[in-house]
This record gives structure tokens, C-alpha cells and sequence, in this order.
């Protein structure tokens, strides 16, 4: 049988989850267009990127076609590294257009969407009381001062 079935926001996966160590259930966050990029695990409802429960082969075959025959399907970045990737995936297709300016004294939550002058966008993955955040840029997870959180 092959998992053809589409798969919509929403409805419960399979996926390997980093804090439970297992493949649990999980739910789907974020799709691009047929592809599960973003789901929660229902166990410790930790929020991360879809990781398959298991690896295709076919998906090597696939991308060794992809890089000799219709190279430029995302404009011309064919050549990008394994850390920006999965940083592309990280973001799970949100609009960087969408990113707030970071400052050190805005505060931030978690899945904020950051835009920093030095290092680019980047996903705020954790938040550490009482002013810190930890985020993801293209180059790597960083921890940034900010504002503490304030309640409205
Ligand atoms: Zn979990």
C-alpha cells in the first residue's frame, strides 16, 4: 500500500518526534502544497517540522532527476546546503515578507517570525524567561536578548 492519500491541516500523521524519542501520532500544522512540513506531536504537543517515519528510496532517484532535468524549480537555488534546507523547511513556506523586525526590546514568542539585521530571517524555536529567545537562522540556532514578555 502507498500513502497516496491527500493529506490536508489538520488530520493526524505519523511522525517521529525528537522529545518523545518514538514515532507517535501527530497533527498536521503546515503544508506546502502537498507536502507536510510542520506537525504536532499529540503525545507531548511539542511543535516541529515532519520528519517521515521512514526514508524512500525513491526520494534520491527523484532528486538526482530533479538536479540533471528541471533545475531553477524554486528559483535557481539547486545548489543550496543541507543547513539551509532545512532551515527552507524550518519555515515551512511562510512569508519572510511577514517577519517582525527584531529588536531587543519587542518581545517574542515562540514561532515568531523574526527578520534581524545581521543574520537574516529567522524562527523564534524556544523562549527563555525571562528575556531571551532562542532562534533558527539560516545559519544556525541562536540565543538573542529581548524584551520580557508582556502581558496585555
Ligand atoms: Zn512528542
Amino acid at each position: 500500500m502507498t500513502s497516496n492519500k491527500k493529506l490536508s491541516a489538520g488530520d493526524d500523521i505519523d511522525a517521529r518526534c525528537l522529545k518523545c524519542k518514538d514515532v507517535t501520532n501527530h497533527t498536521i500544522v503546515a503544508m506546502v502544497e502537498e507536502r507536510v512540513v510542520k506537525v504536532q506531536c499529540n503525545v507531548c504537543r511539542a511543535l516541529h517540522n515532519f520528519r517521515p517515519v521512514q526514508v524512500e528510496k525513491k526520494a534520491t532517484v527523484r532528486r538526482s532527476a530533479e538536479r540533471s532535468g528541471q533545475a531553477g524549480r524554486t528559483g535557481g537555488s539547486s545548489r543550496e546546503s543541507k543547513a539551509e534546507s532545512r532551515f527552507r523547511e524550518l519555515l515551512g513556506g511562510r512569508d519572510p515578507l511577514a517577519a517582525v523586525r527584531y529588536a531587543m526590546t519587542r518581545s517574542f514568542q515562540t514561532d515568531d517570525l523574526v527578520n534581524h539585521p545581521d543574520f537574516g530571517i529567522g524562527l523564534v524555536t524556544r523562549s527563555i524567561p525571562p528575556n531571551k529567545i532562542e532562534v533558527v537562522f539560516k545559519e544556525g540556532a541562536k540565543v538573542l536578548i529581548c524584551a520580557p514578555r508582556v502581558k496585555k
